[in-house]
C-alpha cells in the first residue's frame, strides 16, 4: 500500500516541503508520496477527515489553516496548543489524528546551529507577532532564554503574544513596538536577534538596526526566500554570524518525518534534496 501525506494551505507557492519529504522517502525505503492540496476553506474538514484512512500517515498545515485544523484534530499536543499553532498531524495506529507544532522545535535546532550555543540563558530579540513569532518565542522561552523582548509594528499584538507565554518560561517577556527606542536598547545586548516578519520577503527593508547588535550576536532571519534578505546582507557586511530560515524549514520537515515512519536523521537527505531549490533566484516569494 502506498501511504500519502499531504501538504494543507491555500495558496502553496513552494514545492519545497514535498521535495525533501519525496527524497527522505527514497531514502528510507518507504513507499509513500507527499501531495499538495490546495484548498478551500470549506473543503479542508474532509480532507483532514480523510487523512483517518489507513494509507494515511498524516499531514503538515501552512498558512492560514494552521488553527483550523488543530480544531479538527482528535487530539492536540500540549506544545502546540499552547503556541496556538498545529503545523503536522500524525495518524496514530487506531486512526486518531493528534496535531502538534515543529516549527518551535526546528526553530530551537537551526538557531543553536546558528549560534553555536544553546539558547539557554541568551537574550533574544524577535521582531514579528504573527504564527511564526508564536513559535519563535515559544521555543526561546521553553529552552530557557533568559529574556525574550518582542517587537512589532501592531505593538498590541506584541503585546498578546507576550501574555500568552508569560507563564512558559522563568524569566521576562517585554512587549514593544517595532520603532519604540526599547526596541533599540534591547537590541544592545541582544545574542540573538530573530527577522519573523514578512519584511524580506514581500517587501524590501529590514525590521533589525544591525548597527545596534553587539559584535557577539547573531542574527537569524526566517525568511528563506529570497535567500539573502538586506538584514542578513547587513549583518554579514558587519561580520556578525547570520543564518537564513532554510536550516529550519529542513529540521521541522525532519522532525515531521520521523514522527510519520519512525525513521530519523533525514536532515542531511532532506538538506541535500532542497539545496536547488533553495539556490534558485528565480523562485519568488
Ligand atoms: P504572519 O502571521 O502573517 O505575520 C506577519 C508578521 O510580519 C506580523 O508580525 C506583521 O506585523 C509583520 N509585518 C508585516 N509587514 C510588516 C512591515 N511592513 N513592517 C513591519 N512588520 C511587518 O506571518 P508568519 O506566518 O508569522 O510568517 C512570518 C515569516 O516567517 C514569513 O516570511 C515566513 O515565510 C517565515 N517563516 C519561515 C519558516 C521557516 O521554516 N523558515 C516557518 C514559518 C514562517 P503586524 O502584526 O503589525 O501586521
Amino acid at each position: 500500500m502506498t501511504r500519502r501525506v499531504a501538504l494543507i494551505g491555500k495558496p502553496l507557492r513552494r514545492r519545497h516541503s514535498q521535495v525533501m519529504h519525496d527524497a527522505a522517502f527514497v531514502a528510507a525505503g518507504i513507499d509513500s508520496r507527499y501531495e499538495l492540496l490546495e484548498l478551500e476553506p470549506d473543503a479542508v474538514e474532509s480532507a483532514v477527515n480523510q487523512a483517518r484512512g489507513a494509507d494515511w500517515l498524516g499531514l503538515q498545515v501552512t498558512a492560514p489553516y494552521k488553527r483550523l485544523v488543530a480544531g479538527l484534530c482528535d487530539r492536540v499536543e500540549p506544545d502546540a496548543a499552547t503556541i496556538g499553532a498545529v503545523n503536522s498531524v500524525v495518524r496514530s495506529g487506531a486512526g486518531e489524528l493528534v496535531g502538534f507544532n515543529t516549527d518551535a522545535p526546528g526553530f530551537r535546532v537551526a538557531a543553536e546551529l546558528a549560534m553555536g550555543r544553546p539558547l539557554a540563558g541568551a537574550d533574544v530579540v524577535v521582531a514579528g507577532a504573527g504564527g511564526a513569532a508564536h513559535a519563535v518565542v515559544f521555543a526561546c522561552l521553553s529552552a530557557g532564554a533568559h529574556r525574550v523582548t518582542i517587537g512589532n509594528r501592531t505593538v498590541s499584538s506584541a503585546a498578546l503574544l507576550a501574555d500568552r507565554f508569560a507563564a512558559v518560561g522563568t524569566t521576562g517577556v517585554a512587549a514593544v513596538a517595532l520603532d519604540d527606542l526599547a526596541f533599540a536598547r534591547a537590541l544592545r545586548s541582544a545574542d540573538l536577534a530573530v527577522n519573523a516578519t514578512t519584511v524580506g520577503m514581500l517587501e524590501p527593508g529590514s525590521t533589525i538596526e544591525v548597527d545596534q547588535l553587539s559584535a557577539g550576536a547573531t542574527v537569524f532571519d526566517l525568511v528563506y526566500v529570497p535567500p539573502e534578505t538586506p538584514l542578513l546582507h547587513a549583518a554579514r557586511a558587519r561580520g556578525l554570524r547570520a543564518a537564513n530560515g532554510s536550516e529550519m524549514l529542513i529540521q521541522q520537515a525532519a522532525i515531521a518525518f520521523q514522527r510519520w515512519t519512525g525513521v530519523g536523521g533525514m536532515a542531511d537527505v532532506m538538506r541535500a534534496a532542497v539545496a536547488p531549490l533553495l539556490a534558485d533566484a528565480t523562485i519568488r516569494a
